[in-house]
């Protein structure tokens, strides 16, 4: 049987314990993962997209079935390129689900050879996301349940030492 990929987009500005959660999830699954920074012009990010991926690469300790890389464009296109045969997108509350529920849609029109699997994460990260974590360390709170050490140094440097 062909080797099974499943590609990852998102944002990750920054990458979360919610985001690596999801990516061990998905590797129990599928042969490689593929987790793709989404390069988005019209999003403003704190980190840039090099910085995202090193952070990823930090996270996953070079584990040799997750790739870390950068995209542009349409997922679905960016996965039939790499040969992945699903999209992992996560799925925290119920409004993530209408969200996702379109994209996965839309993609599947796009691509009908495509599939997208949602995956939950653990408890603790179901109300977690970059943009909180970002909101939380600019008013000066802890965020060590959501990001590694060495990311929340990051988000302090950036967000606190203007
Ligand atoms: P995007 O801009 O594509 O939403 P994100 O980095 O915010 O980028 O999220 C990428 C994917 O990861 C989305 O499907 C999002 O729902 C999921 N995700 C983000 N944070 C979590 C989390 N804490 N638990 C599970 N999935 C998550």
């Amino acid at each position: 049987m062909s080797e099974r990929i499943a590609l990852y987009p998102g944002s990750f500005d920054p990458p979360t314990l919610g985001h690596i959660d999801l990516i061990h999830r998905a590797r129990r699954i599928f042969d490689r993962v593929i987790v793709a920074v989404a390069i988005n012009e019209a999003k403003t990010a704190l980190f840039t997209v090099e910085e995202r991926i090193q952070m990823l690469e930090e996270e996953l300790n070079s584990s040799p079935d997750i790739v870390v890389t950068s995209f542009i464009g349409l997922s679905v296109e960016f996965a039939k390129k790499c040969g992945a045969q699903a999209l992992i997108r996560g799925l925290r509350v119920l409004s993530d689900f209408e969200f996702e529920l379109s994209l996965a849609i839309n993609n599947q029109k796009l691509d009908p050879t495509i599939d997208t699997v949602c995956l939950m994460p653990s408890e603790p990260y179901l109300f977690l996301s970059s943009r909180q974590v970002k909101e939380i360390v600019r008013f000066g709170g802890s965020v060590s349940h959501y990001v590694s050490p060495r990311i929340e140094q990051k988000l302090r440097e950036r967000l606190l030492s203007k």
